[in-house]
């Protein structure tokens, strides 16, 4: 089934990527790469001008960005290349801002911080992050923040940095939400193109083009490991008939019915498919075709055994089922041909039974 349960604070949200999108880890090391030599060029200013602390601090984060990036190369871990960097730049952060780095002007490297953050995390963690932000710069700010550093900063610069602030994270907030819903729409369009591809309106089961992809799935585990498989081909007796007697919709339901006995009575492992009009195909893995006989009769009962209300009188149908094994190398154009024939000799004997492909019994 499509899933239509993804929120914009879905994790998952983050691990689907849409063509064109920069990947995460791919933005965090370009922007180590341009934060490199700012933070050299910055750092070589401020012991020139006689700093003692900026010149190490700014050093030591060109450092652990790096570090940070290495790391990623080789570990190759999101999360904790994702956290790294958020932890550094906002640690960085908060030192240029108490710091008055470059005479308080570096404050304005803030910023950066919005659209960094809403990009490379979470929503929730980018509200938290730039909230976090925004009450610490705002008790800098504050008579406090005056009481604890010799803060350089004037009272009217302090009030539209906190304004100009404020606006830029909303607006980020806002323009990563838009971003996230239309990724949400997209992501919901292509599960339902998806499964759209690959099931049947009307039984919900696979269609032939998905049955056929996972019937060359199975041969190709079957040449590698030698695990056996059986398919059993599946006919509506006389269904014409049916919809002849009781009209096209009845025949439907039917069909629908049949499609949800063969659920029932199936493994999961199972792929069940609606193979043309009335005809199923069961693909079923590691079974050999004695095993796969048994399977057929018990689907064959159960759906003899149910029926649909018309007219206040049961509507039945029976099937007749062609059971075949993969045997040496053949190939899956045959397998499904000795399937078709002993579907075949299944109706020719009278309808309602499962017949075995005629080299199984041979072999
Ligand atoms: P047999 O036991 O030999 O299989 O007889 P049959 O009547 O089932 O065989 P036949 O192939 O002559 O008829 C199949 C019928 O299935 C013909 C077609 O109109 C009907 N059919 C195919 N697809 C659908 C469908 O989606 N809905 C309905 N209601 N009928 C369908
Ligand atoms: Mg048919
Ligand atoms: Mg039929």
């Amino acid at each position: 089934m499509p899933d239509g349960s993804y929120s914009t604070t879905d994790p998952r949200l983050s691990q689907f990527r849409v063509k064109g999108e920069i990947p995460v880890p791919v933005l965090i090391n370009w922007l180590t790469v341009f934060a490199m030599p700012l933070l050299l060029f910055f750092g070589w200013r401020s012991s020139v001008l006689g700093d003692p602390i900026t010149p190490t601090i700014l050093i030591a984060t060109a450092t652990l960005l790096a570090l940070n990036a290495g790391l990623y190369g080789v570990l190759r871990r999101e999360t904790l290349h994702r956290r790294g960097f958020i932890t550094l730049i906002t640690a960085l952060f908060t030192y240029l801002a108490v710091g008055a780095v470059e005479g308080g002007s570096a404050v304005l490297w803030l910023f950066a911080y919005p659209p960094i953050i809403f990009y490379i995390s979470n929503a929730r963690v980018g509200v938290r992050a730039c909230a976090g932000g925004y009450a610490a710069l705002a008790l800098l700010f504050s008579p406090i923040g005056d009481w604890v550093i010799d803060s350089p900063y004037s009272s009217s610069f302090r009030l539209t940095m906190l304004a100009a602030l404020g606006f830029e994270m909303v607006t980020c907030y806002i323009l990563d939400q838009s971003r996230r819903r239309s990724k949400l729409s997209l992501m919901r369009l292509a599960n339902e193109f998806e499964y759209a591809a690959k099931h049947d309106a009307l039984t919900g089961l696979a269609n032939r083009r998905e049955a056929l992809a996972q019937l060359e799935g199975e041969q190709h585990r079957y040449l590698r490991n030698g695990r056996p498989f059986s398919v059993l081909l599946m006919d509506v007796d006389l269904f014409k008939t049916i919809n002849d007697t009781h009209g096209h919709h009845v025949g439907d339901e039917l069909l629908v019915l049949v499609a949800d006995t063969l659920r029932a009575q199936s493994r999961k492992i199972d792929t069940l498919s609606r193979w043309g009009g009335e005809e199923f195909l069961a693909l079923l893995p590691e079974t050999e075709p004695e095993e796969a006989v048994q399977l057929a009769n018990r689907i064959r009962e159960a759906i003899a055994g149910a029926s649909i209300e018309v007219d206040k009188t049961p509507v039945r149908a029976t099937i007749s089922i062609g059971v075949a094994g993969i045997r040496h190398s053949e190939s899956l154009d045959r397998l499904l041909q000795r399937a078709d024939e002993a579907l075949y000799r299944a109706k020719a004997r009278g309808r309602n039974q499962a017949c075995i492909g005629e080299e199984e019994t041979a072999a």
